[in-house]
């Protein structure tokens, strides 16, 4: 999604358009990859020192809400929201902890699926759990 596409969708449904809000949208989404309300705090706070971590999850909530983040259930602790809305899964490791976007053989036939057994598919979230390769070429370089 561009930026002036979320903003009419953000207008669309009668959400003024703050200056802190303008801040994190085009934040996230020049940065398309996956996001935590602390990450992007982190990412802003030299440059804005005025925007709380409060703003920052109430905006990221309203943005998944609006489709233009997805909001991923991959981790228990932690919510994380992506800018990349383009269809696509996830793997996440359990030892670094780092969020991949990952294609599965079946993705296409996946995301052109509109129903499954009668019931409409407004989305769907596939998430694998393992150790990345990163991590293995570390463990086998001991
Ligand atoms: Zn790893
Ligand atoms: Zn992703």
């Amino acid at each position: 999604m561009t930026f002036e596409e979320a903003v009419k969708k953000l207008k669309e449904s009668g959400n003024i358009i703050s200056m802190p809000r303008m801040t994190i949208l085009r934040y996230v989404l020049n940065n398309k990859t996956h996001h935590t309300a602390e990450s992007i705090y982190e990412a802003l706070k030299s440059e804005y020192p005025n925007i709380s971590i409060a703003t920052i999850y109430n905006t990221m909530k309203l943005f998944a809400e609006k489709g233009i983040v997805k909001q991923l259930m991959i981790d228990e602790g932690k919510v994380y929201y992506d800018s990349n809305t383009y269809p696509h899964y996830h793997f996440k490791c359990k030892i670094c902890g780092k969020i991949y976007d990952v294609e599965i053989p079946a993705c296409s036939e996946l995301n052109n699926m509109k129903e499954i057994d009668g019931h409409q598919i407004d989305e769907a979230h596939i998430y694998f759990y393992g150790i990345c390769k990163d991590c293995l070429n570390k463990e086998k370089s001991g």
